[in-house]
């Protein structure tokens, strides 16, 4: 698949879907493979979720890790960036601000292959940060399903849950060090109490 656009130079790719779906897993065998064919490579994660792994490291739901350079932002990565790599690899996309359009778009332009992985939708099953911009510019994108926890069809929503219920609508996008948890789950297992009573009549 990515074979194919190497001889047009530098392309995007996004690896996206909801939590448990497999993207650090896919990320991390993209990035394997990079080495194997002895590429250089950097990848690249952001701090805000320290879940599953150290803060230095992206980690499977296998476990199976890969050391990666922690960003913030965008601008911490471009400060970053080694201008020798072939590969740039970004883990955790949605926590990224929109600077990351332009700085991959940049890295492109110059013949890098940029990979970035991350969760399309916010806990409200609505488009999440950068991540709808980084799907309509790249050359590639996978949308990969988990499995629904109540049901055991393909899962495409994160539902957060703040004390063993539904979290409101009205929570933070983004929970750090929060109690939540989250749990993969279909359309139709997925619950989301309205933001007020009244929306609730109007569906
Ligand atoms: P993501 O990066 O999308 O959150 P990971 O690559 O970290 O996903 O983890 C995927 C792994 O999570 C699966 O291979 C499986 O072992 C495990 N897993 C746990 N819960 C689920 C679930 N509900 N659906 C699918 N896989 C799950
Ligand atoms: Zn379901």
């Amino acid at each position: 698949m990515s074979q194919s656009f190497h001889q047009t130079g530098g392309w995007i790719e996004v690896i996206s879907g909801v939590m448990f779906s497999g993207k650090s897993e896919e990320l991390i065998r993209r990035v394997r493979r990079t080495i194997i064919a002895r590429k250089r490579i950097q990848v690249f994660k952001s701090h805000l979720d320290a879940r599953y792994a150290g803060i230095y490291t992206i980690s499977s739901h296998d476990g199976r890790t890969v050391e990666a350079i922690p960003a913030d932002n965008a601008a911490q990565i471009a400060q970053q960036i080694d201008p020798m790599a072939h590969v740039i690899a970004i883990d955790e996309a949605q926590f990224l601000d929109s600077g990351i359009i332009p700085l991959v778009t940049s890295l492109a332009g110059r013949g890098r292959r940029v990979i970035l992985a991350g969760t399309d939708t916010d806990f409200r099953g609505e488009p999440f940060g950068p991540m709808p911009s980084l799907m309509a510019i790249a050359e590639v994108v996978d949308k990969l399903h988990a499995i629904c926890v109540l049901c055991g069809g393909p899962a495409s929503r994160n539902q957060r849950l703040i004390g063993g219920l539904p979290a409101p609508y009205d929570s933070p996008t983004i929970m750090v060090g929060g109690t939540e948890s989250y749990e993969a789950r279909c359309r139709m297992c997925f619950s989301i109490p309205p933001k007020d009573a009244n929306q609730a009549s109007l569906l």
